[in-house]
């Protein structure tokens, strides 16, 4: 491990101000630590932002959610109100992981944890995410687990976030604190693709802080949830998974809101799967069509064009728990 400065910080200004001096904001530290452990990161100096007042869930004028960027995923999981209206939420962070690493990871982090693709995390291979312009072990190497969606030449690794999973589903918003002061950005723009810039993975500016995610509200009746397949049945991240919320009224479906991790280089959105929903009766037939678009646009490598054909049973699999047609 490089030597580095250490800085706690108890107000989100004096947060700010040290990661505008280049600092790496650090909470729960389950992802950062073992990267820097490994040389993958390197930063000159930490802010630990640990004691900042962004814990608490609060129910919004809206009538949807505010999870602070502190608040565990444990916390998050656990809560009555996440339990109670987005049961999608509260299984991907139960799904995602470990108890212990649960109890210590924040939603922040979570969204802003790096790629599990081995050669990002292996110093001595080529990888264009860590190390600009070196190229891809992965376009010719073991590529099983990488993504088929939102892949460019310059870099295939999934975003490994379950519950982003769950935000990208439910259209949520980042809420970012920065010199300029707050803003918000949509959760479909705050993860980037790849593209020719696979180092760029997120759409924060120099020291700005995550204060909080906001989901929005759904109209009711509404039921999620999210099915995660893997290689064991814990402590595994996705090969593919599904998070899936339905408005289901009069016998029609109103809204569907639908998502799927293990495949993107951001948690994808399956917007061809929710127009297809839209507007028309639950049945068994209903979930087939839909799910047969999921895959749409796919690229898959060499090893990994077995995740098409899962991808369209995991939605399909997900939209009949929800929907019904069991
Ligand atoms: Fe690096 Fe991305 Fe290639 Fe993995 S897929 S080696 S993260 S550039």
């Amino acid at each position: 491990m490089q030597p580095f400065t250490y800085t706690k910080v108890a107000d989100t200004r004096a947060a700010v101000a040290a990661g505008q001096r280049g600092g790496r904001y650090i909470a729960g530290g389950t992802t950062l630590v073992d990267l820097m452990r490994e040389t993958v990161e390197r930063p000159a100096g930490l802010v630990d932002i640990a004691a900042l007042p962004l814990r608490g869930i609060r129910v919004t004028p809206g009538g949807g959610l505010r999870i602070g960027a502190l608040v565990t995923m444990a916390e998050a999981a656990a809560d009555p109100r996440v339990r109670g209206t987005y049961p999608v939420i509260s299984e991907a962070l139960e799904l995602s992981a470990s108890a212990q690493l649960r109890n210590m990871a924040t939603i922040g982090g979570n969204i802003m944890q790096r790629t599990r693709c081995t050669y990002f995390r292996d110093v001595t291979a080529a990888c264009n995410k860590r190390a600009p312009g070196s190229g891809c072990a992965a376009l010719h190497g073991i590529n099983r687990s990488h993504a088929i969606l939102g892949t460019s030449s310059h870099c295939m690794a999934t975003h490994p976030s379950d519950v982003a999973v769950a935000f990208a589903a439910l259209e949520a918003t980042v809420r970012l604190l920065g010199p300029d002061g707050e803003r918000t950005v949509a959760f479909r723009d705050f993860l980037l693709t790849p593209g020719t810039t696979p180092e760029r993975e997120h759409a924060i500016r120099p020291g700005e802080l995550i204060t909080a995610i906001e989901v929005p509200a759904l109209p009711r009746p509404v039921r999620s949830g999210y099915l995660k397949v893997r290689d064991r049945q814990s402590y595994e991240f996705a090969l593919t998974s599904a998070a899936v919320a339905l408005h289901i009224q009069g016998g029609v479906v109103r809204a569907a809101k639908v998502a799927a991790g293990g495949v993107g280089t951001v948690p994808w959105k399956l917007a061809a799967v929710e127009q297809h929903l839209t507007g028309k009766a639950p049945s068994a037939q209903l979930w087939t069509d839909a799910a047969a678009r999921a895959a749409d646009g796919a690229r898959p490598l060499d090893h990994n064009a077995f995740k098409v054909e899962l991808l369209k049973r995991t939605v399909e699999r997900q939209l009949r728990v929800v929907g019904g047609g069991q």
